[in-house]
């Protein structure tokens, strides 16, 4: 059965996932969202107790699985201290640069579930006021929240309910555009998660068998360095990380083709699996790119570093400026869809 692409789908998809706030730490609600959406198809589906979701698809072989992971966790922060004048300090979560953020709006969530909204900002931001308005350092002491709540005094802020440990989410701004492209934070890594739900639910509803028994993890703790090193069955063979692809000057892979990774921060990926999805790739004519990421570590990387013997590879759409203001186009997404598809369908080589 032929995979019928259809980005409206996808960007109907990721627009969904963005929308939800997902800092890591705190992601219950994507991952309901994520079951709902697979609810109905009769599949085997789970929670580990890290709070991501395992989905397993029986194949024709059960003795050798694979496993596919794409992570819904987000950059985002917490309420590190309430200042005297009633402002919010922000510690990180996640790696990203204050100014990537400097500027955006936020939602602070206190522990009872109540949401306020606010902008995150450098204490010196008015130009009639501070003359180092441009060059103070972006820090995460001149970083601040200001809430949108009458508030001058860290008194004034604890009466509304709000305290330290609180997360804060950032606001995902979407868009898509005419031209196909998707604007939007935390593309890293809901345009992967949002191909791979699409997937399962193309294969439990057109009946399509796959050669083995396939466990898609939708992670929740990538972006602090754990999220798939866990749930991994030991009849796991292959491992893909359904991942970003990363831009910038020097870098192979664009916002319209599949990017495959050879090496990152940890290594070269399984060599002998690279070369299977490149050659999945060529056969069904899908435009892809062989990158390696200088700055980069991903669930399948760290589920090597946790211990497992496996065969690991990373493939993602190319995503553009990415911890910072990301896009990507269509074809990017479509691509990455049509070979992780080929993929599901393929023989184990690498062993
Ligand atoms: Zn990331």
């Amino acid at each position: 059965m032929n995979l019928q692409a259809n980005s409206k789908e996808i960007f109907l998809l990721i627009k969904n996932l963005v929308s939800i706030p997902s800092p890591s730490g705190h992601t219950r609600k994507v991952i309901d969202y994520c079951e709902q959406y697979l609810q109905g198809l009769q599949l085997e589906m789970k929670r580990n107790r890290k709070g991501g979701l395992l989905i397993t698809i029986p194949g024709k072989v059960t003795n050798q699985h694979r496993m596919l992971t794409a992570h819904v966790d987000t950059l985002g922060a917490m309420v590190k201290e309430i200042k005297p004048n009633g402002r919010l300090k922000l510690s990180m979560i996640g790696g990203y640069r204050w100014n990537s953020v400097e500027g955006e709006y936020c939602e602070i969530e206190t522990e009872t579930g109540k949401t306020y909204t606010g902008t995150i900002l450098m204490k010196q931001t008015s130009v009639h006021v501070y003359k180092d308005a441009g060059d103070a350092k972006r820090n995460e002491d001149n970083i601040e929240v200001r809430i949108d709540e009458r508030t001058e005094s860290a008194e004034e802020t604890s009466k509304l309910g709000i305290n330290v440990g609180d997360f804060v989410s950032f606001d995902p701004r979407v868009q898509v555009t005419e031209s196909g492209y998707i604007k939007s934070r935390h593309l890293d890594d809901k345009a992967s998660t949002a191909i791979l739900l699409r997937l399962i639910k193309w294969i439990q509803e057109n009946g399509v068998e796959l050669p083995y028994t396939t466990h898609f993890l939708i992670s929740n703790n990538e972006e602090i360095g754990y999220g798939g090193n866990a749930s991994i069955s030991p009849e796991t063979v292959e491992y893909l990380a359904v991942d970003m692809g990363a831009l910038g000057e020097g870098q192979a892979s664009d916002e319209y083709t599949v990017s495959i990774c050879a090496k990152d921060s940890s290594g070269p990926y399984h060599y002998g699996l690279r070369k299977h999805l490149v050659q999945l790739a060529r056969e069904n004519k899908i435009d892809y790119k062989v990158d390696i990421y200088p700055y980069y570590g991903s669930d399948a990387s760290a589920a090597i570093r946790s211990g497992f013997d496996i065969v690991h590879g990373l493939v993602g759409p190319g995503i553009e400026a990415s911890h910072a203001f990301e896009r990507t186009h269509e074809t990017s997404l479509i691509n990455t869809e049509k070979l992780l598809y080929a993929y599901l369908l393929s023989p184990i080589t690498t062993i």
